[in-house]
C-alpha cells in the first residue's frame, strides 16, 4: 500500500510499505477520506523542525475491511466508520479522571519501531477497538455518499467543538462572542445555534464574516475597526457577553475578548496563540467578576462519539467546510491547497 512520510519543510515522500498486520485487539480500515487539518498543515510548512519524519493523517474515514479475532466493537466487515487515532491508554492519571483528550500515552508511535505520527494518508489504517466509531451510514458508491464519507472524515475537528462549547454552562438567549471564522469558528457557530445561543463574530475578513453570518451568527463585525466591548454590552442591555471562545487571532484578540464580558462569563481559550504572547489580566477583575478562565484542547472519546452522532443524523452540515477533493496519493497538492487562505478543509480522497 502507499503511506505518507512528511520529510522536511514542503517534504512528502509517498512510499510503498507492507499493509499493516492487524493485531487480535484492531480493526482494519480500508482509507477512504482524510482531512488535511492544522497538524499536517504545520507539519507541511515547517513549523516543527525537529519532528520528521512523520506519519500524517488524523481525520480519517473509511471502511472496515478485518476485525481482530478480540477487537471489542459492533463495527463489521463493509461497515463504514470515523477513526479517533489518539491513543488514550485508559489507565494513566488522567484517563482515569475522564480527561482522555490528556491521556500521556497521545503522541506514541502505534506500531513499535514504526516511525511516529497517526499515519492516516495510507491507503489501509489499523486502528485499535476504541478508537473505531461506527457509523449508520449504508454501503454505496454515489457522489452523495462521497459527500457523507468526507463529512465522516471531519468528525475529529467537529468533536474538538463539541467539547468545547460543553464547557460553559450557557443558557437559551445567553450572548457569546466567538472569534475568527476559521472552520473551527464556524463549527462553534453551529453547535452553540442549537444551543439557543445568539453570537457575534469578531473576524477582520469580510468574506469569512458573510460565511460566519450564513453559519448562523447573528452579528459578524470587523474586530480591527469596531470597538468590539461597547458594540457586546449594545446587544445584552450593557452586560456584556456570556462566554467568549477565542479560535484565532492571537494575544491581542484575547485581551479585547476580556474587555466585553458580563460578571460570571467564560472565556474559553480554544485556539492556541501563534506567535506566543502574554496577555495582561487584572487578577481582581476575575475575582469580582466570577468569571472563569479555560482552555479546551482536542477530543474525549464522549466528544467523539457525539460528533459522528450528529454528522450521521445530519444535525450538522458539514459540506461547506469541505473546500476541496484532492485523490490521494496527491497530497502535495492537497497540502498546496489546504494552506491557502481561500479553503476551509481539504480532504484527500482515495478512489
Ligand atoms: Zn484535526
Ligand atoms: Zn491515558
Amino acid at each position: 500500500m502507499k503511506t505518507t512520510v512528511f520529510t522536511g519543510p514542503r517534504q512528502v515522500d509517498i512510499r510503498d510499505v507492507a499493509v499493516p498486520q492487524t493485531q487480535p485487539s484492531q480493526v482494519l480500515v480500508k482509507t477512504h477520506a482524510v482531512g488535511l487539518c492544522t497538524l499536517e498543515q504545520r507539519f507541511y510548512q515547517g513549523a516543527t523542525p525537529d519532528s520528521y519524519p512523520f506519519l500524517g493523517g488524523h481525520e480519517v474515514a473509511g471502511e472496515v475491511v478485518a476485525v481482530g479475532t478480540s477487537a471489542r466493537t459492533t463495527a463489521r466487515v463493509g461497515d463504514i466508520v470515523s477513526l479517533a487515532l489518539l491513543t488514550r491508554c485508559g489507565t494513566c492519571y488522567y484517563c482515569r479522571r475522564g480527561m482522555d483528550n490528556l491521556c500521556v500515552h497521545n503522541n506514541e508511535s502505534k506500531v513499535p519501531g514504526q516511525l511516529p505520527g497517526p499515519a492516516g494518508l495510507s491507503e489501509y489504517v489499523v486502528a485499535e477497538d476504541y478508537q473505531v466509531y461506527p457509523t449508520s451510514l449504508p454501503p454505496a458508491h454515489d457522489e452523495e455518499w462521497a459527500c457523507r464519507v468526507c463529512e465522516l472524515a471531519l468528525a475529529e475537528p467537529l468533536a474538538c467543538v463539541v467539547r468545547s462549547v460543553q464547557v460553559p454552562p450557557l443558557r437559551f438567549g445567553d450572548l457569546a462572542l466567538v472569534q475568527g471564522a476559521g472552520i473551527m469558528g464556524l463549527l462553534h457557530i453551529q453547535l452553540l445555534k442549537q444551543h439557543g445561543v445568539r453570537i457575534v463574530m469578531a473576524e477582520p475578513d469580510a468574506q469569512r464574516r458573510q460565511l460566519a453570518l450564513q453559519a448562523g451568527a447573528d452579528w459578524a463585525v470587523d474586530p480591527l475597526h469596531t470597538d468590539l466591548a461597547a458594540f457586546l454590552r449594545e446587544r445584552s442591555d450593557g452586560y456584556g457577553v456570556n462566554a467568549a471562545f477565542f479560535t484565532a487571532g492571537g494575544a491581542s484578540a484575547i485581551q479585547q475578548a476580556l474587555e466585553g464580558m458580563a460578571k460570571g462569563a467564560w472565556l474559553c481559550l480554544y485556539g492556541s496563540v501563534h506567535p506566543k504572547g502574554p496577555i495582561q489580566i487584572d487578577p481582581n477583575l476575575i475575582h469580582y467578576n466570577e468569571w472563569v478562565v479555560t482552555g479546551s484542547f482536542s477530543h474525549t472519546s464522549a466528544s467523539f462519539q457525539q460528533a459522528v452522532a450528529l454528522i450521521a443524523s445530519r444535525k450538522v452540515d458539514l459540506q461547506p467546510y469541505v473546500s476541496e477533493r484532492v485523490a490521494f496519493p496527491d497530497v502535495q497538492r492537497g497540502l498546496e491547497r489546504a494552506i491557502s487562505p481561500d479553503t476551509y478543509r481539504v480532504v484527500m480522497v482515495f478512489v
